[in-house]
């Protein structure tokens, strides 16, 4: 039977959010759209318009924005799970919860390195991995989607491992770096072998960030060319400014900048890839659970501290944690368009900003206030209990 798509089949979950003050849309090249109203059916957005020219009939649930911006769920690119909602480096529980309630839907790993006992020996490595895989897989705390199960390589390695982890649904890699591999041409290899099974590949870049861990500079981020330049200002130790430039200027990969870095650093890499024409490549992570602990606003303070001290519009600071991150991760969330993902977070400026709206209160450098957060067509999150309270909040419309 032939069926409009707008219209929800059966007992199909109908979203709709109206009323919507401001859509930051998460595409650098057009980050903020003239419309009052997003629609969903199970999980995907279907409609992005003015209420008058989308079909609102039939929802099963109906935001009123009550004139508050919408913008997608925010991608942190650097976290370091270990297993279930729990990190042992600062013995806390309920972190990506919390995370939650700064507005962040999905997570990247980089490695569950803080896995107490970690395997260094090849079969152990990739056991971890696929381990890390599945229980993300099936875990989602709030909603969160982790992608976790990010090994770390390790000499010994050889092409048929990446292959098996890559037929296992391991598709990413923990730090280069953080294992044994420390030199570059060892480095290129293994991340060559992943290009090749589809498994993504991020360095670890500058100082050590803990015990264990080792310089990597600008030749080895060079020489082993993985597809994200991780924490480029450090994590937090920053390599000095003209490596960093001529990261920014040898290399056309990601940049990615995180919150237990340096502030000075991340600057610099924004100036750099503003006069490079190439902020497409500007991507955010908070690099924790870490030394410096959990950071559930993390990400909301990066793009806060980019636009106030870089300049940037906060429609486009915001663009870096969402579409430009999707688009490098190869993600389905981050951007508000039809067929993505119906995952959104409802903010406003927090209460007694200075900023007369949500834009300048983010580029005067305060945080916005969080009044709900959709996963997948879902509301997950009312009024974000980490956040400083919105000034006006969004509310679910009774049925
Ligand atoms: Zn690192």
């Amino acid at each position: 039977m032939a069926h409009d798509d707008a219209k929800p089949a059966g007992n199909a979950n109908k979203l709709v959010i109206r009323n919507i003050g401001l859509l930051l849309s998460g595409d650098l090249r057009q980050p903020i759209l003239d419309v009052d109203t997003v629609v969903a059916v199970d999980g995907k957005i279907t409609a992005v318009g003015k209420q008058g020219d989308v079909d609102v009939a039939r929802a099963t649930t109906t935001i009123d924005a009550k004139g508050t911006t919408l913008a997608p769920g925010l991608i942190d690119s650097h976290v370091h799970p270990v297993a279930g909602d729990w990190t042992p480096r600062q013995n806390q529980l309920g972190w990506i919860d919390s995370y939650l309630h700064g507005g962040v839907t999905t997570m990247v790993s980089a490695g569950e390195v803080h896995t107490p006992g970690r395997p260094r020996d090849v079969v152990g490595v990739k056991a971890m991995a696929i381990f890390a895989q599945r229980i993300f897989m099936a875990f989602r705390p709030g909603g969160v989607r982790v992608h976790g199960g990010a090994p770390v390589i390790e000499h010994g390695m050889v092409e048929e491992d990446f292959k098996e982890l890559a037929a296992a649904g391991v598709t990413i890699l923990g730090e280069v770096g953080l294992g044994s591999v420390k030199d570059g041409k060892t480095a290129r290899q293994m991340v060559l072998w992943a290009r090749k099974y589809g498994i993504q590949s991020t360095i670890h870049t500058g100082g050590p960030s803990i015990p264990g861990s080792s310089l990597i500079d600008k030749d080895m981020v060079l020489e082993t060319d993985a597809d994200v330049i991780g924490h480029i200002n450090g994590g937090h130790t920053a390599l000095p400014g003209v490596q960093i430039v001529e990261l920014c200027e040898k290399s056309t990969r990601a940049l990615e900048i995180v919150h237990n870095g340096n502030e000075k650093a991340a600057l610099l890499t924004l100036r750099t890839a503003k006069e490079l024409k190439q902020l497409d490549r500007v991507i955010l992570g908070t690099d924790s659970p870490a030394g410096s602990g959990v950071q559930p606003l993390g990400i909301l303070r990066m793009i806060s501290m980019l636009s106030a001290l870089g300049e940037i519009p906060a429609e486009v600071a915001l663009c870096f944690a969402t579409g430009n991150t999707a688009k490098i991760r190869k993600l389905d969330g981050g951007l508000v368009a039809p067929g993505r993902a119906a995952t959104f977070v409802l903010m406003d400026k927090p209460q007694h900003s200075a900023g007369k709206n949500l834009l300048e209160s983010i580029q005067l450098g305060d945080l916005p206030g969080i009044g709900m957060v959709v996963v997948d067509g879902l509301v997950s999150v009312q009024r974000s209990r980490n956040t400083p309270p919105a000034t006006t909040m969004p509310e679910v419309v009774p049925a």
